[in-house]
């Protein structure tokens, strides 16, 4: 058994900034090549990779909406063909467009939708392929509790990352005789932009929902990503972690 990740191609959408940049260091830290996806943060993405490079890491960037279907395939198809195999593929790239269901948009909610639910559909449907090819491989998506739990005023968000459960489940189910495990990560409120914007007194009150009393960091949720990545974690499939300070028990 081994949290070595030495060798291992890995895809990380979203890995510009947050939690996505996070796992990105995180799994090259450990070994693996990593491939940091954005969609418009370039610069902030050349830095992770340049981050990746200064201490000895491999690292390459990549831009894609992982909203859009036919770009995925050439994303997807891209990468093997610099790369030849894909190990690790893990769908963080996600947005919020928070509101009342009243006064939600048809765009934000299909936009949301689209980024955090069809995104990662769209890049599991090609890197399966080369992950059945392979006979193993490793899927880890970005669920939220929101999408256990629901919240008000995110209708759209919360759909899409239980939407994220779903699929997680089936494809972990389609594809665990070829070796292939599939597993989503349900974090809390983590430190990102994402949480920044946060009206002060909607944080002060989710800190109290918190049992372990604080906001979590994109680090705690990229060492669970780097562990079910690994060969440590071979037995688990279809399964939901949750890293959120105890929020939802
Ligand atoms: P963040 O700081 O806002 O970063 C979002 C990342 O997603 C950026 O790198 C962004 O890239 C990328 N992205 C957005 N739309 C994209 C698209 N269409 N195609 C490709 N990349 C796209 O968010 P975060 O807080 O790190 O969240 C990361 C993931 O964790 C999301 O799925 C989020 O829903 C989930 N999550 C976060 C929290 C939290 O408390 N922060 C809690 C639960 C779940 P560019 O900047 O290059 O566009």
């Amino acid at each position: 058994m081994s949290n070595s990740l030495e060798g291992k191609i890995a895809v990380v959408t979203g890995a510009s900034r947050g939690i996505g940049r996070a796992i990105a260091l995180t799994l090259a830290s450990r070994g693996a090549a990593v491939i940091i996806n954005y969609n418009g943060s370039k610069d902030r993405a050349e830095e992770v990779k340049q981050e990746i490079e200064a201490t000895g890491g491999k690292a390459s960037i990549y831009q894609c909406n992982v909203s859009e279907y036919e770009k995925c395939e050439t994303f997807i198809q891209d990468i093997i063909k610099e790369y030849g195999r894909i190990d690790i593929l893990v769908n963080n790239a996600g947005i919020t467009r928070d509101g009342l269901l009243m006064k939600m948009s048809e765009a934000d909610f299909d936009q949301v939708v689209d980024t955090n639910l069809k995104g990662a559909f769209n890049t599991i449907r090609f890197a399966s392929r080369q992950m059945l090819k392979q006979r193993s491989g490793r899927v880890i998506n970005m669920s939220s509790v929101v999408g256990v739990t629901g919240n008000a005023g995110q209708a759209n968000y919360a759909a899409s990352k239980a939407g994220v459960i779903g699929l997680t489940k089936a494809a972990a189910r389609e594809l665990a005789s070829r070796g292939i495990t599939v597993n989503a990560i349900a974090p809390g409120f983590i430190e990102t932009d994402m949480t920044e914007v946060l009206p002060e007194k909607v944080k002060e009150s989710s800190v109290a929902q918190i049992p372990l009393g604080k906001f979590g960091k994109p680090e705690q949720v990229a060492a669970v990503v780097a562990f079910l990545a690994s060969e440590d974690a071979e037995y688990i499939t279809g399964q939901v972690l949750h890293v959120d300070g105890g929020m939802v028990m």
